[in-house]
């Protein structure tokens, strides 16, 4: 649900107080979404891991690092994106969060799509694919962009998936520039 004077100050405040679900038992600390709140990119992720609950902030552990290389290789600077989570809240040993859990935190995620506004929705991972759009294999469908609703994904693998298989680092660098060339074919600033 988004409100007119919503901000993306806001949703951090609720989120770092929110009992909605199972997952605020077990966390350290909540982790909204961070970045540009005029981003023209937006990564969502799966959930927080261990690293991230301790520092309450998204993609600052093993996952995140290797996303941050893999964008300065494509000459994306994180900083003029935002990145979030399908769940605001780590899952106990980072198991995939449940459909009710999903639900719960999903108003918070369609807040930060309408305050963003992203021109291009970058979906990292299976259950990020799955709770956007209802898809199944990340793999065979990692690379594409989809439109649903008046909006532009595009899919690729979460980097976590890099950190048991190496090779998996260039599928995502290779998908990050389909992504930046189509940006510039849109003429869509990074
Ligand atoms: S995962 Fe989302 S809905 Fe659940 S407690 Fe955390 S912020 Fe609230």
């Amino acid at each position: 649900m988004s409100r007119s004077n919503d901000t993306i100050d806001r949703i951090r405040d609720e989120v770092i107080k929110c009992k909605l679900c199972n997952l605020c038992t077990n966390r350290t600390n909540a982790v909204p979404g961070e970045g540009n709140s005029k981003a023209t990119i937006m990564f969502i992720g799966e959930a927080p891991g261990r690293n991230e609950d301790e520092k309450g902030r998204p993609f600052v552990g093993i996952a995140g690092k290797i996303l941050d290389e893999c964008l300065d290789n494509v000459g994306i600077v994180r900083a003029r994106t935002y990145v979030t989570n399908i769940v605001k809240c780590r899952p106990p040993n980072n198991r995939v969060p449940k459909d009710d859990e999903r639900r719960l935190c999903n108003n918070y995620l369609e807040r930060e799509i309408s305050i963003v506004s992203p021109k291009i929705i970058c979906i990292l991972g299976r259950t990020a694919y799955h709770s956007m759009l209802g898809g199944a294999s990340i793999l065979g469908n990692r690379g594409k962009f989809v439109e649903r609703d008046g909006r532009l994904f595009f899919l690729t693998i979460h980097p976590a998936a890099i950190i048991y298989n190496n090779k998996l680092r260039d599928t995502l660098e290779k998908d990050l520039r389909t992504l930046v060339a189509e940006c510039s074919r849109l003429d869509i600033p990074i």
